[in-house]
């Protein structure tokens, strides 16, 4: 195939990639979104399988095969909980690929140069040879941290490792780690013969992954996880370089830079520093709280019946969904419950919190399941003004991103992190299974408000219990 012709189908999927992220900005535009990066995934598949040299096309289809009917299966079989920790794994493979990729490479490079020339740089004369290399040791060094570090990530998410602990050294070690393998990349610079550093290189990345990942708690998993997945973009990116193949260079920057975006909208969203996140905890630097101080006989249990009674006037109900929404898997209770309150002239609107749930887009992601419409999923700082005018706020599974001491107690972890101003709604019925905490580990004030009414029980069945009895 022609350069030129390469270079612009190329071009075709680099812009269908951006084109793709766009869609995925809004859920009525993501599936067609999703549609667009695939084709263009498909086009740089094509062209790349037809432009480069391909040692065996039997292999190349039996990979693709296997690989293909793996990725289905396990995408058609995840639950939504379990959602993140299949991004984790995917990452990890990337990494995985890169770091393979770059190896490779490097090796039949140098088995070539050895039953040809002696002397020259066979990767390349002068700055030439140097970027090449450059390019070999970065993806190495990325690309085998992404792969443990996901790796990490995928086993503490699916709780196979509860508890969290750091190698000897902590930061310490790993800065002196990442100094040891950027050495390591300089000598293969200076002597590309010298294997023993290229091989120090992968094998002190592996163990930084380790290193990394391993003191962060569990529920901090899906930050890194967004970082891993900009590591790996990165490392994409670098393996571009290497092959000289711009779609790589292109889809692999897009994934970093919107790993970083990210991962930096989910630390705003929790105001937490991303260092924060990856060498501190979160109850860390604010006053412990004493649930029995918050709650201690302030606490009102409701009913079902008692909650339809309620909801039977009501002219503007909120539901504010959360993780144990997610949890329960009780949305399409939920939206039930809205279809019967609409059916009686009220109306309903969901408060969506930029990280509610265990990953970002994770509420839409669930109440689309359950066909609720698009237009009724209300941002934060939309809906916050309005819940003055609602007669019922119903938090289902949420936790944190309600709780009043973000907005009121400075001594608190989690002062200043942005969130829905549901106890200004006149009533707030509160459904979970009990007093215990969320992801910040902190009492909740709201529970403890006179307007607020806890319905304790698993979300699902509580709020089918409310259906039944405004039905009845
Ligand atoms: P929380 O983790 O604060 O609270 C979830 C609540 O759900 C718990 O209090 C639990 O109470 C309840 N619950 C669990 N299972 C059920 C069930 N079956 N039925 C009813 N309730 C149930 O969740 P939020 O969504 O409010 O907040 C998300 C938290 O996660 C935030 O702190 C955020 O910073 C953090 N986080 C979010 C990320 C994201 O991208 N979305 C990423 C990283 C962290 P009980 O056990 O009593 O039922």
């Amino acid at each position: 195939m022609p350069a030129q012709l390469v270079n612009i189908l190329y071009l075709i999927s680099a812009v269908l990639f951006v084109l793709g992220i766009k869609g995925l900005t809004k859920p009525k535009t993501a599936v067609r979104g999703n549609m667009l990066s695939a084709t263009g995934m498909l086009i740089a598949v094509l062209v790349t399988l037809t432009d480069q040299q391909i040692v065996s096309y039997e292999y190349i289809i039996a990979g693709m095969l296997i690989g293909a009917s793996i990725g289905a299966i396990a995408a058609l079989r995840v639950q939504m909980t379990a959602m993140p920790e299949m991004v984790a794994l995917f990452n990890g493979f990337g990494g995985g690929a890169s770091l393979g990729l770059a190896s490779a490479t490097y090796l039949s490079i140098l088995d070539g140069a050895n039953a040809v020339v002696e002397s020259a740089n066979p990767f390349g004369e002068g700055i030439l040879g140097i970027v090449s290399l450059t390019s070999i040791g970065l993806t190495v060094l990325i690309g085998g941290l992404t792969l443990t570090g996901s790796l990490v990530a995928f086993v503490k998410l699916r709780e196979w490792m509860k508890s969290s602990f750091s190698l000897p050294g902590g930061p310490l070690a790993n800065a002196v780690l990442l100094l040891a393998a950027l050495g390591a990349i300089v000598a293969v610079c200076l002597d590309p013969s010298n294997t023993t550093a290229f091989w120090a290189i992968a094998a002190i990345a592996l163990v930084i992954g380790l290193s990394l990942v391993l003191p962060i708690g569990g529920a901090d998993m899906p930050v890194v996880i967004s970082l891993l997945n900009s590591y790996s973009g990165i490392a994409a990116a670098f393996a571009g370089f290497i092959l000289g193949n711009t779609v790589l260079i292109v889809s692999g920057s897009l994934v970093g830079a919107s790993g970083i975006i990210l991962t930096r909208i989910m630390c705003v969203a929790m105001n937490r520093s991303l260092l924060n996140v990856l060498f501190g905890r979160m109850a860390e630097g604010g006053e412990a709280v004493d649930a029995d101080e918050v709650y201690g006989g302030k606490v009102k249990s409701t009913s079902s019946d008692e909650v339809a009674m309620l909801l039977e006037t009501a002219q503007r109900v909120v539901v504010v969904p959360g993780y144990g929404m997610a949890v329960a898997q009780a949305q399409h209770a939920v939206r039930e419950l809205a279809d019967v309150l609409e059916e009686r002239g009220a109306e309903v609107e969901y408060a969506i919190h930029p990280v509610a749930g265990r990953m970002p887009g994770h509420m839409n992601v669930l109440l689309a399941e359950a066909e609720v419409e698009y237009d009724k999923l209300v941002e934060m700082e939309t809906i916050n003004p309005t819940f003055e005018q609602t007669d019922v706020a119903i938090v289902i599974g949420a936790n944190d991103v309600t709780n009043p001491m973000a907005r009121e107690d400075k001594g608190s972890p989690i002062y200043g992190m942005p969130i829905l101003h549901v106890d200004k709604a006149k009533t707030v019925v509160i459904v979970k299974r009990s007093l215990s905490p969320g992801f910040a580990g902190l009492p909740n004030p709201l529970f403890a408000m006179d307007h607020s009414l806890m319905l304790f029980g698993d979300g699902k069945k509580a709020i089918h219990e409310v259906t039944q009895s405004l039905k009845e």
